[in-house]
């Protein structure tokens, strides 16, 4: 096509929406340093269109400042363009703004940075494929991979060309569901991928005809769509450090207590990470999501899984982790940033692990859960940002002003859904993600 080639300069923000303002693509190095202008309120935007109550109201101004390494420019077919750069949110005086979801993430590195270490992160997408016929027994079914035709390889295509390493693609167990994994990279990286493969996603599927939706949970009856954050932690020189063949399951002291440190907030974590009213459709036992805070042993259902290494002596830069209770909703920095806070309390910590679970949390009495701290994840959005509210490391680390806006946010979103029944909530989110 052609036509004046033009970039969006984007942030994705509280709502796990990608928001901002283009540019011609030829101004972009002159943008470099000066980049767009933007409203404090923007941040209040719900994914549903109404604005929160802001504490900004009209007043304020910040820019996005461009990071020019997110740049993303892809054509698929002559239907769409995907053309879009990440941003910092700054302060008019060049300091970050103490509520851009990216620069959360950002400081969360500074401080794992500070206690010598560093975070590779590889984000594991479900979707679903509207348009794509529906029939059961789809999981891993070379029929359903079938049926989406073209899509798969102009997506990988695409997702190359964005200079996103691919590795798996599948058909998944839920309605037209379909699951996309990449190669693992520094944490800001792994964020702005996961944003950016969200987006050719989107924009591979338009191109087809097809429409690909990441909302939690696309029925209430069934399985949602998990974004599975796997992570590992690397000392300084990006030697691995989760693994010490003296210790149970092979974690390292760091390893445990940078786990430890994730499952005891998990509770509060999930308003940052399951961000959506539906988000708690999914979150429910038996639906291979997470339900518990539990840290458990190559278990599809932990909230926090170790994961296999395939190959037996590959341990020390194999052993990795994932956190499964987070979805699309989240905008992958908070996510990630958040996991990261939370893992470094428990770093400050030295924290231990009750124990790491080996059957599933359901199966035990009351008596032992208790014995092992095992809760139930909370069972709906308010109930988690209460916990969010009284939760000092992840406030501390929002820093004040960040967590009472997400709060009043998510607050707002959560009456905003009250009158509608599930399915109609599903609906809405689909259109949405
Ligand atoms: N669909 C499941 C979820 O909601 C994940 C299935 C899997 O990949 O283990 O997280
Ligand atoms: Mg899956």
């Amino acid at each position: 096509m052609s036509g004046d080639p033009l970039v969006m300069l984007c942030t994705c923000d509280i709502a796990g929406q990608v928001r901002g303002k283009a540019i011609p693509l030829r101004a972009l190095e002159r943008r470099r340093e000066i980049g767009v202008g933007w409203t404090p309120t923007n941040l209040m935007i719900t994914a549903h269109g109404a604005i929160a109550p802001s504490p900004w109201g009209s007043r304020g101004d910040l820019y996005l400042r461009p990071d020019l390494e997110t740049l993303v420019r892809v054509e698929l077919g002559e239907e769409r363009v995907v053309s879009f750069a990440l941003a910092d949110v700054m302060e008019l005086d060049g300091r970050p703004w103490s509520c851009c979801p990216r620069g959360f993430l950002k400081r969360a590195v500074a401080a794992l940075d500070e206690r010598g270490l560093r975070l590779r992160a590889a984000f594991e997408q479900e979707f679903a494929l509207l348009g794509v016929e529906e029939r059961p027994n789809s999981p891993y079914n070379l029929d359903a991979f079938r049926r989406q035709g073209w899509f798969g390889e102009r997506f990988f295509a695409a997702l190359r060309e964005a200079g996103i390493e691919p590795d798996t693609f599948m058909p998944e167990y839920g309605p037209a569901q379909y699951e996309v994994t990449i190669h693992h990279a520094e944490a800001l990286r792994a964020a702005d991928q996961a944003v950016q493969l969200r987006e050719i996603a989107r924009a591979a599927a338009e191109s087809l005809g097809l429409r690909a939706t990441f909302t939690p949970v696309l029925r209430p009856d069934a399985v949602g769509n998990g974004v599975h954050v796997h992570f590992s932690l690397m000392d300084r020189d990006g030697r691995p450090c989760n693994f010490d063949p003296a210790r149970p399951f092979g974690l390292s002291a760091t390893a445990e207590a940078f786990l430890e440190g994730i499952r005891r907030h998990l509770r509060p974590l999930c308003a940052l990470t399951a961000a959506a009213v539906t988000s708690y459709l999914r979150l429910v036992p038996n639906r291979w999501s997470a339900a518990w805070t539990n840290v458990g042993h190559q278990d599809r259902e932990a909230a926090v899984r170790i994961c296999p290494v395939f190959r037996p002596g590959s341990e020390a830069s194999a052993l990795h982790f994932e956190y499964r209770a987070a979805d699309a909703a989240a905008s992958p920095h908070l996510l990630l940033g958040a996991v990261i806070w939370a893992g470094l309390s428990g770093l400050d910590a030295e924290a231990r692990l009750p124990t790491v679970t080996t059957r599933d949390p359901a199966d035990m009495s009351e008596e032992q859960r208790a014995r092992h701290d095992i809760r139930r994840l909370p069972t709906s959005l308010a109930e988690a940002l209460d916990e969010l509210e009284s939760c000092t490391p992840l406030r501390e680390a929002m820093g004040e002003t960040f967590h009472q806006v997400y709060l009043a946010h998510k607050r707002f979103e959560v009456e905003l859904l009250a009158e509608l029944d599930p399915l109609r909530q599903c609906e809405r989110y689909a259109l949405l993600y």
